[in-house]
């Protein structure tokens, strides 16, 4: 029975880990070992909505700690400066998997020319506000949002939790270990010592010490989809910028650059394909587009990809150590808390003795999270027809989406029904179908369904789109809003609710 667990490890997914497994499992010692020479990876991260979920309803961390220790700014969602409209907004609440009661198709079939205002959120990105408002000025603060984040802020919040909570840290780094025939007994550290334990989380980052150096256990390329292999780096102090409600995801020549929005500086990098341009040239178009940037942007290497298992033996990779993809749909801190409670609930089930099978299902279902992003992000550069250089002419020519052919093939045929989900793995990824619509209809991919709405119909559809525009003008914009949070007066009632019925 598992009693004595390591987590390799101290960024952001072991984090997770060592608190998620703590915090559901009190009775395990949960020890982290990392070496601060190493570090955590320490870039600026968009997250999605499973995140606020794991951290507060999961974690139980308390939204006034969230907010004063981490210092995030909302998403809510992305905004494409992308495709043949040039333009439309992601958001993380459903825009065109919902049917209104008025009209006779489902909304999808109403974005032929223009997508936009479609629903609140949209409206309140396309305002540059981050929630309606409420009679006395605050902020309406709906669940349909995400964070952006500083890594090492967060990372030092989750620090302080996971003390709180009984976690152990061991500075050092690990250099060895020791196997039986059940998997890993210990790891080794640089300074002589000697870790035992009989459940490892191996959250290395992309060193991957013990599922990749270790186990040797085989990584799985999907340079036949993802075709970017390297990003620049370069943020800038804010001056009169509006803080934006969203992450921005701009085609570039070859590739695309995101903007991630603190509250006191802007994040930008331009991922990129080195068989398309060099670093140098890449650096050259990103600091002629975005000329605040440092004049010598950091370049980072990465591999798109994740390992064959995630759980091999008594080893669990959580984070980049398992698998990363290109921050597109900032998929890796979803990856990192849905795997976390899919691990979680494994380990109770198992009553702590984890089975073969449970190994295997587990392993299946992690693979097909990674699977579903890859072919997901995929669609993005292959459905994109607005740039014709060799990057962009090689991604629609050459993108392999086999893995979500039916998808595409059902989408064709009937344009954007709801029926299409059935034709999605089934994965627990946020995007779900919504995101595989938002980008098929925000690119204009072609169906054989288009529907002409009659004149009531246009009319109503309008009316619909109206209302979104004027309620999203009243909204509030983020540096007002984070005024009201971060004010020492500022109540979360779902803090308190929490509080009452923990009886505090
Ligand atoms: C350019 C870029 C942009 C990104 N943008 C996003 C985004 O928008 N949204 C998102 O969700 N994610 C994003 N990510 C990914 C995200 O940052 C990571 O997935 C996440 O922070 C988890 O990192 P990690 O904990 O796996 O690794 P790391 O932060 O690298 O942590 C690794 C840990 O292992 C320790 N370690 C390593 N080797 C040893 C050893 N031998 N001995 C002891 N300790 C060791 C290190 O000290 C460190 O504590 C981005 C990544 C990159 C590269």
């Amino acid at each position: 029975m598992i009693q004595n667990v390591i987590v390799l490890g101290a960024g952001s997914a072991g984090l997770i880990a060592a608190l998620s497994i703590k915090r559901k499992i009190p009775q395990l010692r949960v020890r982290v070992v990392r070496s601060p020479d190493i570090g955590v990876i320490g870039v600026g991260e968009g997250t999605t909505p499973n995140f606020p979920r794991h951290i507060f309803d999961f974690l139980g961390i308390s939204r006034k700690r969230f907010y004063e220790l981490a210092e995030p700014t909302w998403k809510l969602g992305i905004r494409f400066l992308w495709g043949e409209r040039g333009r439309f907004d992601y958001t993380f609440a459903p825009q065109l998997d919902v049917h209104f009661g008025d009209l006779p198709r489902p909304n999808g079939f109403y974005c032929d020319d223009e997508f936009s205002n479609v629903d609140l959120t949209s409206a309140l990105m396309r305002e540059g506000k981050a929630f309606g408002r409420q009679q006395n000025g605050a902020p309406d603060i709906q669940p349909w949002h995400a964070f952006h984040i500083e890594n090492k802020l967060f990372v030092d919040m989750l620090e302080i939790v996971a003390r709180e909570a009984g976690v152990q840290f061991i500075d050092g780094r690990v250099t060895g270990s020791e196997r039986n025939e059940k998997g890993i007994t210990a790891v080794h550290l640089e300074d002589g010592q000697k870790l035992e334990g009989d459940f490892f989380i191996d959250s290395s980052g992309f060193r991957s010490e013990l599922l990749g150096k270790t186990l040797e256990e085989p990584f799985i390329n999907f340079d036949k989809t993802l075709f970017c292999d390297r990003a620049v780096i370069g943020g800038w102090e804010r001056t009169d910028e509006p803080i934006l409600p969203y992450t921005t995801a701009e085609q570039m020549d070859a590739g695309w650059a995101w903007q991630i929005e603190h509250e006191r500086h802007i994040n930008r990098g331009y991922v990129y394909s080195s068989q398309a341009i060099s670093d140098d040239q890449a650096a050259e178009e990103f600091l002629r587009k975005n000329p605040k940037a440092p004049q010598s942007p950091r370049v980072v290497k990465f591999r798109s990809g994740c390992y064959r298992r995630m759980w091999v033996d008594n080893v669990v990779a959580i984070g980049n150590a398992g698998g990363f993809v290109e921050p597109l749909e900032a998929t890796a801190l979803m990856i990192v808390c849905s795997h976390c409670q899919t691990l979680v609930d494994f380990l109770l089930h198992s009553e702590l003795e984890p089975t073969d099978s449970f190994r295997t299902l587990y392993n299946d279902l992690t693979h097909a999270t990674w699977t579903d992003i890859r072919d997901f992000l995929g669609l993005h550069y292959k459905a994109n027809t607005a740039l014709d250089t060799p990057f962009w002419k090689h991604c629609r020519a050459d993108t392999d989406l086999s893995g979500i052919q039916a998808l595409i093939d059902f989408y064709e045929e009937n344009g954007p029904t709801g029926f299409c989900r059935y034709r999605i793995p089934s994965t627990q990824n946020d995007f779900g179908i919504e995101g595989y619509f938002v980008m098929l209809v925000g690119n204009r991919w072609p169906h054989r369904k288009p529907h002409k709405a009659m004149a009531g119909e246009k009319a109503a559809w309008e009316r619909h789109r109206s209302a979104n525009i004027a309620a999203a003008r009243k909204g509030i914009d983020v540096k007002e809003a984070l005024s009201y949070v971060n004010h020492p007066g500022w109540q979360w009632n779902s803090d308190m609710q929490k509080k009452q019925m923990a009886g505090v």
